[in-house]
């Protein structure tokens, strides 16, 4: 909806200002009511403010059944109490509708449009030679008709008129709009029974027909809300399955996120982590107006803040507006929040996050939602722990348990790969160098396995750090390494076997020697041998290039005296 600007806002209380005193003033002094008793107006205005509490809810939208109560006050008591009536009920009806200051104009639209068209039906009602306290059944039902149909219709236009002159939508024709319209018209015979009543039996047909009716809306209440939570209940579960689905940890947190917003208005949405620190939670997600916004929040210390007491005592939060949390609040909060839920992600009654959401609409979550997302958030908890398992399993099937290098196998797989994209003219040419460390059994035999070990680790850690992002690095076999490199010529690849060879022979590597307290730190040096091939040049299979560099490093550099770099040559 388009910014209503200071200026209209201006127009419009300036306007308010001279059509509510005059439009009162002079609805008096034309139509006094003629009230016997002060019980009277109490128990009309009692009467409305509880059916706007009560309004009807219709596909997430609240139908107000207000009119057929002001039908029979303009009908008993003429049009200044009707007036009167409706400005009263405007406050409650605004209320519900979530009134802020920004959009506080709205009273003085709502209720200089209400007074117009009040003025406006009545003066059509009297022209008709209608007056207030008709007895007869017919002028009573068709001036009534006539009244409410007036009311209703000016209204809307009048709203109609002003959205348009601001260029907002105004649903004129939709669904929701007519059967508003078609409900309000129909509980006319209502407001005509209600003034009959008053007639016969006074105020207590205020409470003879109010109370069915109130009954009615309750019950109604009771029913929407049951039926919202088994809808809720069965789309939680949907969500649950594709929660469980899902491998990979981002996606789980996005469809989380994306799937709560289908639930409930979500316009920010935080995800703080529980076990990654003792003390404080860690924000994992954050979700603003529906972007994904950096993680730089300072963290929340546990028990502060409403997240932080959240993860102390377990349970969750709901507040319906601003007022209710801002002295709990602590640190940062989105602008604009009103309403917000923060709830306690468990996996096995163990907390491992806390969510928190916001809505810039006042009461934007109804209770029952709380235990939906609570739900909900034990399978996003589930969800997580899955594809944490998923990843880790991938990562010990990929990598060599001691260096943490890459193992044959990825290696293997990723070399097909590379050489197909080569083949399709993705790469230009791809490069192996092939690593064999230099008399290794003798280290091993001299200084034993464990040492053997810490040296392979200490060799892998030199070779990250030159491979750097240059390529996928491997452990091919015991003491041998492979890095491939796309899209890099021999002449290059010979060039990075070079600073491999270099540095290895220039490196003092450190281990201990010995048994536990006679254990001694010794420095060992070591040298290697190296084998690279390239493709397309030496061969056009993926087989072929890995043989090819392990021939280079056999005869090449092995046979001719090892600590060399050789290339494979046909
Ligand atoms: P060359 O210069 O000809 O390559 O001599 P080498 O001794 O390195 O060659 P060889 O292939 O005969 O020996 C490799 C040795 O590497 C055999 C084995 O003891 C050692 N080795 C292989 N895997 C491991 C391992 O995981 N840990 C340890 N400590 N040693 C290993
Ligand atoms: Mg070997
Ligand atoms: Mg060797």
């Amino acid at each position: 909806m388009a910014e209503v600007t200071i200026k209209t806002k201006w127009v419009l209380w300036t306007a308010w200002l001279i059509i509510f005193p005059t439009g009162l003033y002079y609805s008096y002094q034309f139509d006094p009511p003629a009230v016997s008793s002060v019980w009277i107006p109490v128990c009309f205005i009692l009467l409305g403010i509880i059916i706007i509490c009560l309004p009807f809810e219709v596909d997430n939208s609240s139908i107000f059944i207000i009119h057929w109560v002001n039908l029979a006050a303009f009908l008993s008591f003429g049009l200044f109490f009707e007036m009167v009536l409706m400005q009263i009920f405007l406050i409650p009806l605004l209320i519900r509708l979530d009134i802020t200051r920004k959009t506080l104009y709205r009273y003085a639209l709502y209720s200089s449009v209400f007074l117009i068209s009040s003025v406006c039906a009545a003066a059509i009602y009297y022209s008709f030679n209608f007056s207030v306290t008709e007895d007869s059944l017919l002028t009573v039902t068709v001036g009534g008709s006539l009244y409410l149909l007036i009311l209703v219709a000016l209204n809307h236009i009048y709203l109609y008129g002003f959205n348009r002159l601001m260029n907002n939508e105004y649903p004129f024709f939709s669904n929701d709009a007519l059967l508003d319209r078609i409900i309000t018209l129909l509980s006319m015979p209502y407001g005509l029974a209600l003034y009959f009543l008053l007639d016969q039996i006074g105020i207590a047909a205020v409470i003879y027909l109010g109370l069915p009716y109130i009954a009615l809306a309750a019950v109604l209440k009771l029913y929407n809300s049951s039926k919202q939570l088994k809808n809720d209940l069965v789309r939680a579960g949907e969500i649950g399955h594709q929660l469980a689905a899902k491998l990979k940890i981002e996606e789980v947190l996005d469809l989380f996120i994306n799937k709560l917003s289908v639930l409930m208005p979500v316009d920010c949405a935080y995800i703080l982590d529980t076990e990654i620190n003792e003390d404080y939670l860690i924000l994992l997600r954050r979700i603003e107006n529906g972007e994904l916004k950096s993680n730089n929040l300072t963290p929340v210390r546990k028990g502060e803040g409403i997240t932080g007491k959240v993860w102390r005592t377990g349970e969750s939060v709901l507040f319906n507006s601003k007022i209710e949390w801002t002295e709990e609040a602590e640190g940062y909060m989105p602008d604009g929040a009103e309403s917000l839920l923060s709830v306690p992600i468990k996996r096995d009654k163990k907390m491992v996050a806390v969510l928190l959401v916001a809505s810039g609409k006042k009461h934007a979550y109804r209770s029952h939602i709380v235990q939906i997302v609570e739900l909900l958030s034990s399978y996003f908890a589930v969800a997580i722990e899955n594809a944490r398992n998923h990843q880790r399993a991938i990562v010990k099937s990929e990598r060599c348990g001691l260096t943490g290098l890459y193992n044959y196998r990825y290696f293997d797989e990723q070399l097909h790969i590379e050489f197909d994209r080569m083949m399709n003219g993705h790469l230009r040419q791809l490069s192996l160098i092939l690593i064999d460390i230099d008399h290794f059994k003798q280290v091993n035999d001299t200084f034993g396995h464990q040492s053997g070990n810490d040296l392979l680790q200490s060799m892998a850690g030199l070779l990250v750090d030159i491979a750097g992002d240059k390529g996928v690095l491997a452990r091919y076999g015991g003491e041998e390494f492979v890095l491939m490199m796309g899209n890099t010529s021999k002449e290059e690849a010979l060039t990075v076997a070079e600073i491999i060879r270099t540095k290895v022979e220039d490196t003092s590597f450190k281990t201990h020697y010995g048994l536990n307290h006679n254990a001694r730190d010794i420095e060992i040096d070591m040298t290697v041998s190296i084998g690279v091939s390239s493709a397309p040049e030496d061969t056009d299979s993926a087989i072929n290039l890995l043989r090819n560099a392990d021939r280079a490093l056999f005869t090449g550099a092995k046979q001719k005296g090892r600590n060399r770099v050789a290339e494979f040559s046909n």
